[in-house]
């Protein structure tokens, strides 16, 4: 071989063997621990809180799963709003694992998570699944949600490579709520986004009625007044400020100031979109939708499926910018 044709043999080689090795080789030094196998994934066991007992149990990362879809979403639904939940469900659920770097449940020390669904996520065992469903329909809910679970086996949502904070509620009537807004904190992916997929949800709206009394000592203030003119009586209650969603942010209520989510909290409502009338004695409340409206609507998520999006593509809508992914091994 002439010298020119062999360097150029040589450079060849190098840049097709050598080189590669190389920078694969740079790669798995430098670059993100390989991901573990779904199996393994499949394998993972958290410690659960159980609310009815007390005690902590030690379960597959996967029945815990099935059992929180089983809780939190209607085992009628499609099965890509199942799928969609199950993966919110895991990604939930890991980013408290103390495995995997969480803070566990805060709440119960020790625990992973807890079976409280207003402060982790509700949980249904077996047999409270079977007191839910009846034993006619058990079986088949079962295999409806463990199907959910396993074609989603692994799966879970990142946003910028880390597990989201996969918050969720039932009905966000028209229009989900930026995180920021209600929890005080900007979250990158909980924006507000449009949701005309619930309107079916027979949550979108519910009436509550209070004697005047009983909201006067809920919220521990005078909320009855004589009305102008002297006769009858008026209400002493104000909303001061509101999102553009339509949710109390704060109100006013004879000489005090609350938050939406204390007035919501204290009166048992449904959420913080609400408003109110005079009825006789009573103050009737009138509320759009159920829960905090962060995140995944779960009725839009059915919404969505029934027109033939994925769970993918129903994750992607609610969480902005994120990407569905096998568990990362971090
Ligand atoms: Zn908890
Ligand atoms: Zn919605």
């Amino acid at each position: 071989m002439r010298p020119l044709l062999l360097g150029t043999f040589a450079f060849l080689m190098f840049t097709i063997i050598v080189l590669p090795s190389l920078i694969v080789r740079g790669l798995e030094l430098a670059g993100p621990v390989p991901e573990p196998p779904r199996e393994e994934a499949a394998g993972l066991t958290l410690g659960v809180f159980q609310e009815q007992t007390g005690e902590i149990v030690e379960m597959p990362l996967e029945d815990y799963i099935l059992g929180v879809v089983a809780a939190e979403m209607p085992a009628e639904f499609e099965e890509e709003a199942l799928k969609a939940q199950a993966v919110a469900v895991r990604t939930f659920a890991l980013r408290r694992l103390k495995a995997y770097g969480g803070q566990g449940c805060e709440k119960h020390p020790g625990a992973d998570v807890c079976t409280d669904p207003a402060h982790c996520q509700g949980w249904l065992s077996r047999e409270e699944q079977q007191q839910k469903w009846g034993l006619v329909n058990y079986p088949r809910f079962q295999e409806k949600l463990a199907r959910a679970v396993n074609l989603t086996s692994g799966l879970v949502i990142t946003y910028d490579h880390e597990l989201i904070d996969a918050a969720y509620h039932s009905t966000c009537a028209g229009h989900t709520e930026d995180a920021s807004l209600v929890w005080g904190q900007e979250v990158p992916y909980l924006v507000g986004v449009p949701c005309p997929y619930d309107s079916d949800s027979p949550r979108y709206t519910d009436e509550v009625s209070y004697p005047l009394v009983e909201v006067a000592a809920r919220l521990e203030t005078q909320v009855a007044v004589p009305a102008a003119g002297g006769v009858g009586i008026a209400v002493d209650m104000a909303v001061l400020e509101e999102s553009e969603t339509g949710r109390i942010l704060k109100l006013q209520a004879g000489e005090k100031t609350y938050t939406g989510r204390e007035v919501r909290e204290r009166l048992d409502l449904r959420s913080t979109k609400f408003r109110w009338e005079l009825e006789g004695e009573n103050l009737v409340f009138t509320t759009l939708g159920y829960g905090h409206g962060v995140g995944l609507c779960q009725y839009g998520a059915n919404g969505m499926a029934k027109e033939g999006r994925s769970f993918r593509e129903i994750l992607q809508y609610y969480y902005r910018g994120v990407a569905i992914e096998a568990l990362p091994g971090t």
